[in-house]
């Protein structure tokens, strides 16, 4: 595990943490609701790229910094710049909490560095690829996963290069037909897309394959890489457990009877668009 400090004075600024793959719904907005949005990250995690994302709750030592807390409703959005500073007065940080957003605290590029031993990384086939998992007390799995999958849906059809995209039946196509079907043209040459990964061996055009849950680093020989959660999803159907008791998903608990799992994904279409914007950028 590292601890990240303070480059101006060397301060510790988190708790001890383990990296895990970065997240595709960062960024991506909630609507309001009677409950916050949850923390981007799981207690105990961070994710890397140039800069640190790490939960709110895992920083140490930080005050809030300066004016900047722009926000719309319950807490602040972070768009005024660096609003937390380490105690030698240097701004670090940009910490997320607005009750649209997932909660997050964003170390700047440079702000701080990793001190201490990087968990070694796990192979590949030491992660569930199989299980279910539960979600007792998650009730954001879903929102999530349709983030992801729509994330996924937009770098396939750039990968297809305007190509339609064919896909089998089973989860891929529960996934992913209709909105490959409304986002791309109906006719002209077509490129095949399947799953490739810790055992599945899948043939076609393209490759949709996992990222490592640790380094986020992509399955070889894939050309659309999505988030362990998702590609399980696809490669196995497989579902979380919902919970019999504690929390409730508001949408099924009203069918009768009760379905055992929750309802399909459908990839989220203001991440297909803006993930589609950011590429023709
Ligand atoms: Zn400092």
């Amino acid at each position: 595990m590292v601890v990240f400090e303070c480059v101006g004075c060397g301060a510790a600024l988190t708790v001890p943490l383990s990296q895990v793959d970065r997240p595709d719904h960062e960024g991506f907005d909630w609507a309001n609701s009677t409950d916050f949005t949850p923390p981007l990250l799981a207690d105990g995690t961070y994710a890397a790229q140039g800069d640190f994302l790490v939960a709110p709750g895992d920083v140490r030592g930080l005050s809030w910094f300066g004016d900047n807390y722009e926000g719309n409703c319950c807490g602040v959005d972070g768009s005024a710049g660096p609003n937390l500073a380490c105690a030698c007065g240097r701004p670090v940080a940009v910490r997320v909490d607005d009750c649209s957003r997932w909660q997050v605290v964003h170390f700047a590029p440079g702000a701080v560095r990793p001190v201490g031993s990087p968990d070694p990384v796990r192979p590949w086939e030491d992660f569930a690829w199989d299980g279910a998992s539960s979600i007792d007390g998650d009730l954001w799995w879903h929102r999530r996963v349709s983030i992801a999958a729509g994330v996924a849906a937009a770098r396939v059809l750039v990968a297809a290069n305007g190509a339609r995209v064919t896909v089998p039946d089973g989860p891929l196509a529960t996934v992913f037909r209709r909105t490959f079907d409304e986002w791309q043209p109906s006719t002209g040459r077509s490129r095949s897309l399947a799953l490739a990964g810790p055992g599945v061996a899948e043939e076609a055009d393209l490759l949709l394959v996992p990222r490592h849950p640790q380094t986020g680093e992509a399955w070889p020989g894939g050309a659309v890489a999505v988030s362990a959660e998702l590609w399980r999803l696809l490669a196995r159907d497989v579902r979380p457990v919902l919970p019999r008791t504690g929390g409730q998903w508001s949408e099924v608990l009203r069918d009768a009877p009760l379905p055992p799992r929750p309802r399909d994904i459908a990839p989220d279409h203001s991440a297909i668009r803006r993930t589609l914007s950011r590429r023709r950028a």
